[in-house]
């Protein structure tokens, strides 16, 4: 464990036009860990990472990305120094291969062909049913399996950074705990893992950290392994 965090967000302040909707957000998301951003529909967590993706402006405080500054970049310059995100309902080619669909998340990179596949294998060993199902049309695939591939198609692009807003979305529970480990999994290749989830239970599960957002702000920061102690009674646990 490093202690730089790959992604410091301080006093973040954003929203769309005029109309504010995200005060004074501070939090962290270190290499090779998870951070979830919970909190009711309309809390703001996909306003935060609008705003740490570049796709909404910062209107106070400042992002950091690997100890740079990138508060004013564009969103483009964002993503080539390594940042990914998956936007909440992303779709994949339907009509492209599974294959097909991992290769196209990786064509930023100026990698070989064959550095490419290479890629892709390790996409296949993160998430085994993508490559069982390598050579079929992604539009075939379950919702579940189809998330999966958004999310290693991301992670073509060799972020060190990957954002993901809701990839529970739309899922049966038990599909939902799949997905989860996966992406837990996700930070045994060292990039830092900024997740955005209504299934608090199984993100939570996979979490290092935890930052509760409720009408645009912070309401709780805690470590994930604190939280049963802090806070049982505000997620309804029993
Ligand atoms: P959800 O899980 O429903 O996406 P959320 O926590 O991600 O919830 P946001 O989508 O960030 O919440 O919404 C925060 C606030 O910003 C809400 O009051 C919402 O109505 C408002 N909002 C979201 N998108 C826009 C937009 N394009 N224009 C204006 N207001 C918006």
């Amino acid at each position: 464990q490093t202690d730089e965090p790959i992604l410091r967000v301080r006093n973040l302040g954003t929203g769309y036009g005029d109309l504010r909707v995200v005060w004074d957000v501070s939090f962290d998301v270190w290499p090779g860990r998870l951070t979830v951003l919970l909190g009711r529909n309309g809390a703001g967590k996909t306003t935060t990472l609008r705003a740490v993706s570049g796709l909404n402006k910062a209107t106070a405080g400042s992002v950091e990305l690997g100890g740079r500054d990138i508060t004013k970049a564009a969103a483009h310059t964002r993503v080539r120094q390594g940042m990914a995100y998956v936007q909440e309902g992303k779709r994949v080619f339907h009509a492209q291969t599974v294959e097909q669909n991992l290769l196209l998340g990786g064509y930023t990179r100026r990698l070989k062909r064959t550095e490419l596949r290479q890629e892709a294998e390790r996409m296949y060993e993160l998430f085994p049913v993508l490559g069982d199902k390598r050579s079929l049309l992604a539009g075939t695939m379950s919702g579940g399996q189809q998330q999966m591939l958004a999310i290693a198609q991301a992670m073509m692009a060799g972020p060190r950074l990957l954002m993901l807003d809701e990839p529970s979305g739309g899922l049966a529970p038990v599909i939902v705990n799949e997905v989860m480990e996966r992406v837990g999994l996700l930070k045994e290749t060292g990039i830092g893992i900024l997740l955005v989830e209504q299934a608090v239970e199984a993100s939570i599960a996979v979490a290092d950290h935890v930052t509760v957002l409720d009408m645009g702000r912070v309401v709780l920061a805690s470590a994930a392994d604190d939280l049963d102690n802090l806070q049982d009674a505000y997620f309804g646990r029993t």
